[in-house]
């Protein structure tokens, strides 16, 4: 687990999210657009992070995550799921925790497996 210095809590682990919500989580301000949890894999492991709609459109054409669907997103493509992967910023665990808190989310695993579900 990588670790990263907060200005807020000092030295943490970090976890990852879209930029956008990123932007919102370092503002403390509330989703201003749907969030969705995202699965990936990666080398065999599986990793979930929330993003925006705007992001996963942001993807090339001919390269679509495929089960595609409006309450959730599964990227079963590994070099799509990398190229994903390198564009999230990390955020602090506990600046990260304290937004799902403060705006009634849940962790994206939890909420993806939710949305699967059905
Ligand atoms: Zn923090």
């Amino acid at each position: 687990m990588a670790v990263i210095i907060c200005e807020r809590h000092g030295r943490q682990y970090c976890v990852f999210a879209a930029p956008r919500v990123a932007e919102l989580i370092g503002a403390s301000v509330p989703p201003d657009t749907k969030l969705l949890p995202v699965r990936l894999e990666l080398m065999g492991e599986p990793g979930f992070f929330w993003c925006d709609e705007e992001f996963i459109r942001s993807f090339p054409a001919g390269t679509p995550p495929t089960d595609w669907s409006l309450e959730s997103v599964h990227v079963r493509d590994e070099d799509l799921a990398f190229d994903i992967y390198l564009k999230l910023p990390p955020i602090c665990i506990k600046c990260f925790e304290e937004y799902l808190g403060q705006n009634g989310l849940r962790r994206a695993d939890i909420a993806f497996a939710d949305a699967v579900k059905e």
